[in-house]
């Protein structure tokens, strides 16, 4: 059965099937793992998924393709269906409630919304062993940006501080009906281990991060004026001449923990 894909919810179903294979060995399902799956729609990478791990909890928004999903998985393993914006959903909760220490995550994501998923997954990091998405390239590129380049921002800053960032490979639209007008490439997200994690406040980060960014083309003395003066700048051993894109993700915490201490 195929339901007519919402322009809405960002449905883009994957039909190429070495797209999908190359999806799912990526991701290797084990019989131990407990996946979640973000917006199944038809299930192009659910039943498979489904397959190698015999159990799956999916996230999906549209009600219309829930009873699709249900009555296909019955033979092949356990799904769990949360009817849900995925934005809701609480992945540490979660991970306590099914006695787990953390989710493997994977999807192909709605484009309309692939920057809040990520922010809100990177919020739920210690409850997460890793994640495999598929976004617009141009989402990824930036994802995976070093700094000096054109791409890097604040994107870039927030994920490499609690993942490790690895492109995995491209998929062009002729893989989607309907095809979306960009590319596409899939992405694994492994987040950074307790000790490797940065020790800002997030909210401070957030906000030293997002000021640094906003006007990419000022100095940071510029930038970050509402939050922080030249010499609290100079306290984090940055130049307050600089501007955001030069700086590691490193400095940027630096520069959120002395703005909690001036
Ligand atoms: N996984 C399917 C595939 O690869 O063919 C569908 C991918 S499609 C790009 C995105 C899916 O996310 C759709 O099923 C859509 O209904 C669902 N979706 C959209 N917004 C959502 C949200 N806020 N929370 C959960 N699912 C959502």
């Amino acid at each position: 059965m195929s339901a007519r894909p919402k322009k809405s919810f960002g449905q883009h179903f994957l039909h190429e099937r070495r797209y999908i294979e190359r999806i799912v060995s990526a991701v290797a399902p084990g019989p131990d793992d407990f996946l979640v799956e973000i917006g199944p729609g038809e299930g192009a990478l659910t039943f498979p998924l489904l397959a190698a791990a015999g159990r799956l909890t999916a996230i999906e928004l549209d009600t219309d393709l829930i009873p699709n999903l249900q009555s296909r998985a019955a033979s092949i393993g356990e799904l769990a269906i949360v009817h849900a914006d995925v934005l809701t959903v609480d992945f540490t909760a979660m991970a306590h409630q099914q006695g787990v220490s953390r989710l493997r995550i994977a999807g192909n994501l709605p484009y309309y919304i692939s920057s809040p998923i990520l922010f809100h997954c990177v919020d739920h990091a210690a409850a997460i062993a890793d994640m495999h998405f598929m976004l617009q390239k141009e989402v990824v590129d930036r994802m995976a940006a070093e700094p000096g380049s054109k791409v890097y921002g604040r994107l870039s800053v927030m994920l490499q501080l609690a993942c490790r960032v690895e492109p995995l490979f491209d998929v062009p639209p002729g893989a989607f009906r309907p095809p979306p007008k960009v590319d596409s490439s899939v992405v694994r997200l492994i987040p950074l281990s307790s000790d490797a994690r940065h020790d800002a406040d997030p909210v401070r980060l957030h906000a030293v991060v997002k000021a640094a960014f906003a006007q990419r083309r000022k100095t940071l003395g510029n930038a970050l004026k509402q939050l922080l003066d030249a010499d609290a700048i100079r306290r984090a051993d940055i130049d307050p001449k600089a501007r955001a894109e030069t700086l590691a993700p490193a400095d940027f915490v630096r520069l959120a923990k002395v703005a909690v201490e001036s």
